[in-house]
């Protein structure tokens, strides 16, 4: 298995219930190191960019919207196939879906406010820790 390296959120409906700490327990439970951290407020422009892929779609501003309403924590983890291991320890994107066990299942509000975000292709994971990070900051 190939070390590699994916970008994560914990979004403000986790960080407005304080639920940061539990979140990590699991990806580090799960072998995945965080090698860079961050928390900050994203600002409306740095959202409709982050999620610009999804700016067609009807829930677009209500998405820009909540990931604006609060704190977020971006991080970047490392491990054995780090993309594919945070999707599956993140769960599906409605908690109404996901497994037992995994991050939405457990922590979830609703389909939009599911506490964390993952890359979803090594390519994807690439630019979108290059959105928040410089090399130098990456201490792995
Ligand atoms: P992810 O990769 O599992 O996060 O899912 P997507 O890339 O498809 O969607 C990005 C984010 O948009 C999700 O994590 C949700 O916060 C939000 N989202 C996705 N689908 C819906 C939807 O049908 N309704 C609403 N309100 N939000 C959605």
């Amino acid at each position: 298995m190939a070390t590699e390296r994916t970008l994560s959120i914990i979004k403000p409906d986790a960080t407005r219930r304080n639920l940061t700490g539990l979140i990590n327990a699991k990806f580090e439970a799960a072998g995945l190191r965080i090698v860079a951290q961050r928390r900050i407020r994203l600002s409306q422009g740095q959202a409709e960019a982050f999620y610009g892929v999804h700016k067609e779609r009807p829930f677009f501003a209500g998405l820009v919207s909540f990931m604006t309403s609060g704190p977020v924590v971006v991080q970047v983890l490392e491990g054995d196939d780090a993309v594919a291991a945070n999707r599956r320890i993140m769960g599906a994107t409605n908690p109404a879906n996901a497994e037992p066990g995994t991050i939405r299942k457990e922590f979830a509000e609703d389909i939009e406010a599911n506490s964390v975000h993952g890359s979803d292709s090594a390519e994807n994971a690439a630019a979108e820790i290059a959105f928040f990070f410089t090399p130098d900051e990456i201490v792995g």
